[in-house]
């Protein structure tokens, strides 16, 4: 450890990526300091807080789901036991098919053998269900789970201030120098300074360059009449059941305007999915309804590393719509790099798109 330096990390942003990296970077006895604006509008104070490591209409594995999964439940678990607090349960998900082909999908995924672990046994369109809505049937998916996002948020918050490295105001990159000695900022001699600022790494001037594809994402919060189902239920769109009769219901994805304005139709759009769900004849009372922008990338992969020509200035964003799941095993990645210079998994390292950043 260099004693000249005060902070080993500057970490901006505390969102779930810059907690969870900050976290480990502690726990690997880094100095730390983290700085964020203390929005309550970021993407991981308003996200639903699923894992589900096949997602999406053609029921496609993320590529290094068992890695991401075992770090996820374990860290989760850590967290939990040294914060005092539960954050993760593993929650069933029922798929409903949206479309007749969509069984062959299924169908064709369930022979392989890398999928058998999430894909459980198929109901038909007449059997059972344990929603209403069942129009071509569906199937039982495992591996699925729930983070309370919000809840894990405040209390590394809460830690972070206990042994003052929380910083709560804006960070201007433009007060960050280079110096012999390392990076300064307000003062202070630090050697790495991390962007995990979200969507908001796009307005980075080290790193404008990466190739983002950020959505908007609209959340409801809704209290129902009638008993709900135990499992996320989705057709696309989903339900998660929160407790008692809570649930919510999500997301849209809009990709014009990003902000966090909520708005009357995807209020509308989503009463309609959950009440399709959950059946004609639901009522549903609205409790909160959120907005917020996932930081996605061009090839679905996130991005993480360090500037190619500024010593010690690094990324660890673009977690699209799956942070709960990839960034536990991508931030001990993240801290192998910082540690040992271990090199990062090929898929997130930002030297995939080093000819971007050589062509300006
Ligand atoms: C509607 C919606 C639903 C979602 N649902 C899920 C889900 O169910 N499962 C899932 O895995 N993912 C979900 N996501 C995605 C998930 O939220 C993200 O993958 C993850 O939370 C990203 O975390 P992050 O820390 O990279 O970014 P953010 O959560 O955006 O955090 C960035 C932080 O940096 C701070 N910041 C930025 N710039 C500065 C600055 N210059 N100075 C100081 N502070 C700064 C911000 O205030 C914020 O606190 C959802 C996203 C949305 C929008």
């Amino acid at each position: 450890m260099n004693q000249e330096l005060d902070f080993d990390c500057l970490v901006v942003g505390q969102g779930l990526a810059g907690s969870i990296l900050s976290w480990l970077l502690h726990k690997h006895g880094q100095r730390v300091l983290v700085v964020d604006r203390g929005s309550k509008e970021s993407a991981s104070a308003i996200a639903a807080g699923i894992i589900n490591p096949v997602a999406g209409r053609r029921l496609v594995k993320y590529p290094q789901a068992e890695a991401c999964l075992e770090h996820a439940r374990s860290l989760y678990a850590d967290l939990g036991h040294d914060l005092g607090q539960t954050f993760y349960r593993e929650q069933p998900m029922t798929r409903l098919f949206d479309r007749p082909e969509q069984q062959e999908t299924w169908a064709k995924r369930k022979g392989a053998k890398d999928y058998q672990t999430y894909l459980g046994s198929r109901f038909e369109r007449e059997q059972y269900s344990p929603v209403p809505a069942n129009q071509f049937g569906g199937f039982y998916q495992h591996g699925c789970g729930h983070l309370d996002t919000r809840g894990l948020l405040a209390a590394l918050r809460k830690f972070f201030r206990s042994i003052n490295c929380l910083t709560e105001r804006d960070f201007s990159w433009h007060h960050v120098s280079t110096t012999q000695d390392g990076l300064k900022w307000n003062g202070y001699t630090i050697k790495h300074v991390i962007s995990c600022e979200g969507f908001r790494s796009r307005n980075n001037p080290y790193f404008s360059w990466l190739p983002y594809q950020c959505s908007k994402g609209e959340i409801l919060t809704l209290e129902s009449d009638r008993h709900l189902p135990d499992s996320m239920v989705s057709n696309g769109k989903w339900v998660l059941p929160l407790g008692g009769n809570l649930l919510r219901a999500g997301a849209t994805y809009q990709w014009q305007t990003l902000d966090s304005l909520i708005s009357t139709e995807a209020e509308a759009t989503l009463r309609s999915a959950a009440i399709e769900l959950l059946g004609t004849g639901t009522h549903l009372t609205l409790h909160e309804h959120v907005a917020g922008v996932r930081a996605g990338t061009r090839d679905k992969h996130p991005f993480a590393g360090f500037h190619p020509a500024v010593t010690g200035i690094g990324i660890f964003g673009g977690f699209g719509s799956r942070g709960v799941l990839t960034i536990p095993y991508y931030a001990d990645c993240f801290v192998q790099l910082v540690l040992d210079d271990n090199p990062l998994p090929g898929e997130i390292d930002i030297a995939r798109y080093i000819d971007r950043y050589a062509t300006g």
